[in-house]
């Protein structure tokens, strides 16, 4: 089921989105919250199609309490930029104020002339959970969705830690929806801007795979519904300027578009 959060005339919701072609998707309302046992109202609005003025927007799928994203995850990847492959799995947050959703705008901060786009499949954690052992990763997923870990890459470069570069406003758009029904092992991911493809991958190439990452993190810390963990991102990553549309797509799941303004 793909589950999207939305707004409709100023109230948020959630919603299973019914339909296949883009201009005919209907949102199916739920009643109460996804990650406990729901039911769907009947209630059904339609979504018309993302950058349309309709009154029903696309808003990111969850409101995570934590981003924890893994680094140098593709072999390829890492070593485009001249890092080592790493060992063990590295994580770094992006926190809760770097999320956007589907057509929200990225800013390009005023501190980086040099943004860059990293598409990497996301997964959203359902229930609370730590010291996960591995035989039990898949219980405490809920579902899958695109991230574009956009990162200050001239910051990154220059500072230790990396916050400012890799948690800005706006840095961590996500959506469409979670996919929740979906094996992850091996499907397409692949970014576009303006319609040029510059990153493709698969996710059979993680070198740490979810499970580890999973098994990883939850070694050091609880996580909570609606948590996002991001996987890591394939060779490819490159420049992002001011009026560029950005596209991150993944097999079984959909597309995420943003668009590059100037922070104002
Ligand atoms: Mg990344």
């Amino acid at each position: 089921m793909r589950i999207a959060r939305f707004s409709i005339d100023g109230n948020v919701a959630f919603g299973a989105v019914e339909g296949d072609k883009p201009d005919e998707l209907v949102l199916d309302i739920i009643k109460g919250i996804p990650f406990t046992d729901f039911e769907l109202s009947g209630t059904k609005v339609p979504l018309a199609p993302l950058d349309a003025k309709s009154r029903v927007r696309l808003l990111p799928p969850v409101l995570p309490n934590k981003v924890v994203a893994f680094g140098r995850n593709y072999a390829e990847h890492a070593r485009e930029l001249g890092n080592e492959v790493p060992d063990a799995p590295f994580a770094f947050f992006k926190p809760a104020t770097s999320v956007i959703g589907p057509g929200d705008e990225i800013q390009y901060p005023s501190f980086s002339q040099e943004l860059h786009h990293e598409a990497e499949l996301a997964v959203v954690i359902g229930r609370m959970c730590r010291e996960v052992p591995r035989e039990r990763v898949k219980d405490v997923i809920f579902g899958y969705t695109c991230a574009n870990d956009i990162t200050a890459r001239d910051v990154q470069r220059r500072e230790k830690q990396w916050a400012r570069a890799k948690g800005f406003d706006t840095s961590c758009p996500l959506g469409p929806w979670v996919e929740t029904e979906l094996d992850p092992s091996d499907l397409t991911i692949q970014l576009t801007v303006n319609g040029g493809q510059r990153q493709l991958g698969r996710t059979s190439e993680m070198i740490h795979s979810i499970e580890d990452l999973i098994v990883n993190i939850t070694e050091a810390m609880t996580l909570l519904p609606g948590d996002v963990i991001l996987t890591g991102t394939p060779a490819g990553v490159g420049p992002l300027n001011v009026g560029d549309e950005v596209a991150v797509t993944i097999e079984g799941i959909g597309t995420l578009t943003n668009k590059v303004i100037k922070r104002g």
